[in-house]
């Protein structure tokens, strides 16, 4: 699907549908393909949603597993689990995520079912029957500013608190909770999470729900009165009447295949808006904090390659190797490859590679995801990421290294 970035949100809730829905559950699940069919709140498996239900005296709390698409869940994609086990679980003062989750195997109420979610014990804290989670664009857009708190206070305030950074799993649902104990009231309906996402909570399917559409039209409604919500193209006149032939990247692709010693998948986004952000004066300033979110960087990195040269291709490798080294260590920064897998070029717009031709226009979305969220950020004030070391971790561990750093110590 093609994302129309300058189309505002809006309720999609059809009491006709939702009426339809004969339990609980698959309210829950209707009301989570409502978020998952919106690429600007949910990417290829990101965002979450959960429902608490009382069975036989006991709560059991039904959280989307890992592995299914948001965008088309029924009742089998969530995983049953007990709430006072997973209560323990949040209690713990430190866990990490490995113990965490085999931790969580053993609250299963029912086998077999899908690996639950990395956020379980968030939305197991949170005392509401339903809670959302998504990675909304406009939330970003309007959050992620060197000046957040004084945004989130003008934007949010008490309706959704604000939560510093942290990595998904214990330590986020931790400062979650932290957040939410000491700063909740009567009006609050969810929380923002820094450099991430946001959280919307109710006591129903639908209150759960319309309270993530408020939480978003509240950041829309911000940028929009900041002329900092369109997201420009380049005009026609500007394109050029010829595609740009491919073939000139060969040496470029070649060399950036040579430097991630694999066959990576390549994958052009030429649309006017990619072209209009590469033609950018300020691409290499706005470019070079990371991306909005760190996972994104499992795909894109944390900072795209500009222009096709071949030598730039050496320069990128020695520098990205040097922050994975810096914040990982050398051992686990060996597992990683320094290639990019986005390139910037204002003839071609975003190029994006992968292991596959899947991968690759992954990252070729999730990036313009970011060029969205760059774009009206710093449309309104400066854009900032996440840390570094927080984008290197979030490579490492969603990237799957961390495992196999794990299994070369067994
Ligand atoms: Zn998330």
């Amino acid at each position: 699907m093609v994302a129309d970035y300058n189309q505002p949100m809006q309720s999609l809730w059809n009491n006709a549908d939702a009426g339809r829905c004969d339990n609980e559950l698959a309210l829950r699940a209707y009301g989570s393909r409502l978020l998952g069919g919106d690429p600007s709140l949910v990417l290829h498996g990101g965002g979450n949603t959960s429902i608490k239900l009382d069975e036989n005296g006991e709560t059991v709390l039904y959280v989307k597993g890992t592995g299914s698409n948001l965008a088309t869940v029924d009742e089998r994609a969530f995983t049953p689990l007990r709430v006072d086990g997973v209560s323990t679980l949040l209690a713990l003062p430190e866990l990490d995520n490995a113990r965490m989750m085999r931790e969580l195997d053993a609250c299963l109420k029912r086998r077999p079912a899908p690996r639950p979610s990395i956020e379980t014990l968030l939305h197991a804290g949170l005392p509401y029957r339903c809670v959302e989670h998504t990675h909304a664009d406009a939330v970003l857009a309007a959050m992620n500013v060197e000046n957040m708190t004084a945004v989130h206070a003008e934007v949010y305030g008490e309706r959704a608190p604000l939560v510093p950074y942290h990595h998904s799993g214990h330590a986020l649902a931790r400062a979650c909770m932290q957040v939410f104990d000491t700063q909740r009231t009567g009006n609050t309906i969810g929380l923002i999470l820094a450099f991430h996402g946001v959280v919307a909570f109710g006591d129903s399917v639908h209150a759960s729900y319309e309270n993530m559409i408020e939480l978003v039209t509240r950041a829309e409604h911000y940028l929009q009165a900041r002329g900092a919500w369109r997201i420009p193209r380049i005009p026609e006149a500007e394109a050029s009447p010829i595609a740009p032939d491919p073939a000139v990247l060969e040496n470029v692709v070649d060399a950036i295949r040579a430097t991630a010693s694999a066959p990576l998948v390549l994958h052009i986004d030429g649309s006017p808006q990619s072209l209009a952000f590469t033609r950018r004066a300020d691409l290499a300033d706005i470019t070079r904090h990371g991306p909005a979110t760190p996972q994104h960087a499992v795909y894109t990195r944390r900072v795209p390659m500009i222009g096709r040269k071949v030598t730039t291709v050496r320069d990128y490798a020695a520098r990205y190797r040097h922050y994975l080294d810096t914040h990982l260590g050398q051992r686990a920064s060996a597992l990683m490859d320094a290639a990019p897998r986005i390139v910037l070029d204002a003839d071609f717009g975003v190029c994006a590679f992968g292991a596959s031709a899947r991968d690759a226009h992954i990252a070729a979305e999730m990036f313009a995801h970011d060029i969205a969220i760059m774009t009206r950020a710093s449309a309104h004030g400066h854009y900032c990421s996440a840390p570094p070391g927080a984008i290197a971790q979030a490579e490492f561990e969603y990237g799957g290294f961390a495992a196999k750093l794990a299994r070369n110590n067994e």
